[in-house]
């Protein structure tokens, strides 16, 4: 198999053993899933269907940002749990990806899971002299890392811009230089806050997925994707950090999903252009809404328009009447036949319409406090500090 490397800037040979390690970033979970992220996800899900065929087994590792500015600001305006407002989410997003039949994670860890292996990362981070406390938070040093840029190829004034449009926050006095970020950081008041040896707050962005890499797939990950706009900084500051923190190559292949536009414009919260998956889900055949992204190639952006799920719906319609109709036995024995084997053997479908189902959190849980969503009563993930290493405790 070839691949586009981001990195390299080229298609570059996929060279990987029987089991190939991947990891893609995943969602923070405060708001309904769009087509975006569905799109991301439907890239590696398909790539894995590949794989399989080729005969590879594939552990793609997604994991849930359950502590973030945007989570608790949102938290705060509903005046719920934060931890609520992840587990309803969290399971609204499984909900939509079970209904877009994706391959489900090797694992989904939460951040507010690895709590422990954050700190143990940052202290390996310090050990070997690449970052450094300020003002009640811990740096990375990017003087101390020539590599830095090894992902992006961005030049110094690019850096500084992204880093500043992504909440890296250039002018921070605490830090030695503009482009260094913080690994760990006091939370505010009301805030949740974890205890360490730098005093008492929770882990900055980019760490979670280092931490969570390590901790579930091992040093070095045979492909790291994610949309994107996560190159710089998110996958710069990664890389930096896991590879100043054991010395060893973090990433072989970078794939990158290309962003999904509306009207030209990229698809975002701020400008309330998003497509919601759960809407689409609510009135076009779960198939066709898959159908409806994947036509798209992966690295080319792409405009969400009003026809695509009316285009998806008449080939779908064609391909099931060519494999129904019995005057067309042999095109549907053909069809079969080139059919890649994990379509044939994927896991059952939900059933449909949605109507009939029940909402995703509460049907999941024990019955102990109430969806902020629909009402029913569900349990909340652990509290912070509970040392669980599991993702559903
Ligand atoms: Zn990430």
């Amino acid at each position: 198999m070839r691949l586009y490397d981001t990195a390299r800037g080229e298609v570059v040979p996929f060279e990987v053993g029987e089991i190939v390690t991947m990891y893609t970033c995943g969602i923070t979970p405060y708001d309904a899933t769009h087509v975006g992220h569905a799109a991301t996800y439907l890239t590696y899900d398909i790539l894995q269907r590949r794989l399989r065929d080729l005969g590879h087994a594939t552990r793609c590792v997604r994991n849930i940002t359950d502590v973030d500015d945007d989570l608790l600001r949102k938290a705060r305006e509903l005046d719920v749990h934060y931890l609520d407002l992840a587990a309803a989410e969290t399971a609204r997003f499984d909900a939509d990806m079970e209904a877009l039949n994706v391959i489900e994670s090797f694992a989904e860890p939460r951040a507010t899971s690895a709590i422990a292996d954050i700190r143990g990362f940052i202290g390996m981070v310090m050990d070997r002299g690449h970052a450094y406390e300020s003002g009640g938070a811990v740096y990375f040093s990017v003087g101390s890392f020539p590599d830095f840029g090894q992902v992006s190829h961005h030049d110094r004034a690019t850096m500084l811009e992204l880093a500043a449009q992504h909440g890296g926050n250039p002018d921070d006095p605490n830090k030695r230089d503009p482009l260094d970020f913080v690994l760990w950081q006091p939370s505010a008041p009301g805030e949740p806050s974890w205890d360490s040896l730098w005093g008492p707050g929770r882990p900055g962005w980019h760490i979670e997925c280092s931490a969570l890499a390590m901790r579930e797939l091992g040093t070095t990950i045979d492909l790291h994707g994610g949309g994107a706009d996560l190159i710089f900084p998110h996958h710069e500051c990664e890389t930096a950090q896991s590879e100043a923190a054991t010395g060893e190559r973090f990433v072989r292949h970078w794939m990158h999903q290309a962003m999904v536009r509306m009207d030209g414009e990229k698809m975002s919260k701020s400008l309330g252009n998003l497509v919601f998956v759960s809407d689409l889900l609510a009135q076009w055949d779960p198939r066709a809404v898959r159908l409806a992204m994947v036509v798209h190639h992966y690295r080319t952006p792409w405009d969400w328009t009003d026809d695509l799920m009316d285009v998806a719906t008449a080939r779908l319609d064609r391909w099931m009447a060519a494999c129904s109709d019995e005057s067309a036995r042999d095109s549907a024995t053909a069809v079969a036949a080139v059919a890649p084997r994990s379509m044939t053997t994927s896991t059952p479908r939900r059933r449909w319409p949605p109507s009939t189902q029940r909402c995703p959190v509460a049907s999941r849980w024990p019955r102990r406090r109430p969806c902020w969503a629909c009402s029913a009563p569900v349990s909340r993930f652990a509290e912070p500090g509970q040392g669980v290493v599991n993702r559903w405790v």
